[in-house]
């Protein structure tokens, strides 16, 4: 089967309200409505209402945000929860990304309560999954990757793994300017999507998008998105230049 394309811009710790403006503005001018993918903005959580408001015109494009606390509410100072998420107009969350996981120490048990207190909110959990260089010299990576999936479903019933999306990303390969080839990607991609199979089944499993993630450009995105069981793409450097994201948009 062929999914529709999912190609997600991850600003990380970029871009205020002020320069999100100033984006949508220059973005939206050269993107035209694109009915055969779904785009995705994943802004900072202060900047997450402006880019909603900025797309107010825009409804096929969705909005996300870059992570969320495992809790609902209470004593958390500085943490935000899918609730506001969910009541700010976030459809997406994305959890696990490598930077979570790797400099602020986030382990598979923290992805499962996420993902779990994501889909009961019924946003749509987007787990990132990706092994360490080292890792992947030791032939780990489909472990790895296996291991992190597993955490991430653990909490989930079947319906509720229907409702998500997933993105490969290998952390070698993130803001190093090193991409993985389409070949590798398309490799993990058929790791990560026989798994789900033997947990959900042909079905649900095959209409899961499977991104790819690390270092994706205007000049490799189309060649990556072409790649077998590539549904799609997480940008983050490239991401953040309206010119070099509405490019990539239309890979
Ligand atoms: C990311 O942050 O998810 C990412 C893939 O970053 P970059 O595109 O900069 O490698």
């Amino acid at each position: 089967m062929h999914l529709k394309p999912v190609i997600a811009a991850n600003w990380k710790l970029n871009h205020g309200p002020t320069d999100a403006k100033a984006f949508l503005q220059r973005f939206l001018a050269q993107t035209p409505k694109l009915n055969d993918r779904t785009l995705v903005f994943l802004p900072s959580a202060l900047t997450v209402t402006t880019v909603i408001d900025g797309l107010r015109e825009r409804p096929e494009i969705w909005v996300g945000v870059q992570n969320v606390h495992s809790e609902a509410q209470g004593a958390f100072t500085g943490e935000n929860s899918v609730l506001m998420a969910r009541d700010a107009g976030a459809r997406v969350v994305l959890v696990g990304h490598s930077e979570r996981r790797h400099v602020f120490g986030e382990t598979d048990s923290q992805t499962t309560a996420k993902m779990a207190m994501i889909a009961q909110a019924r946003l749509v959990p987007m787990l990132c999954v990706g092994e360490l260089l080292a890792e992947r010299e030791a032939g780990r990576t489909a472990e790895v990757v296996e291991r992190q999936l597993a955490a991430g479903l653990a909490g989930l019933d079947d319906q509720q793994i229907a409702t998500i999306m997933l993105a490969y990303e290998p952390v070698w390969a993130i803001g190093t300017g090193r991409t993985a080839t389409p070949q590798d990607a398309s490799e993990i991609h058929g790791v990560l999507r026989r798994a789900l199979i033997s947990r959900v089944g042909e079905k649900v499993a095959g209409s899961i998008p499977i991104l790819y993630g690390g270092s994706v450009n205007r000049g490799n995105a189309s060649q990556l998105l072409a790649a077998p069981d590539v549904d799609g793409l997480l940008v983050g450097g490239a991401s953040l230049e309206a010119d070099s994201w509405a490019s990539i948009a239309r890979a």
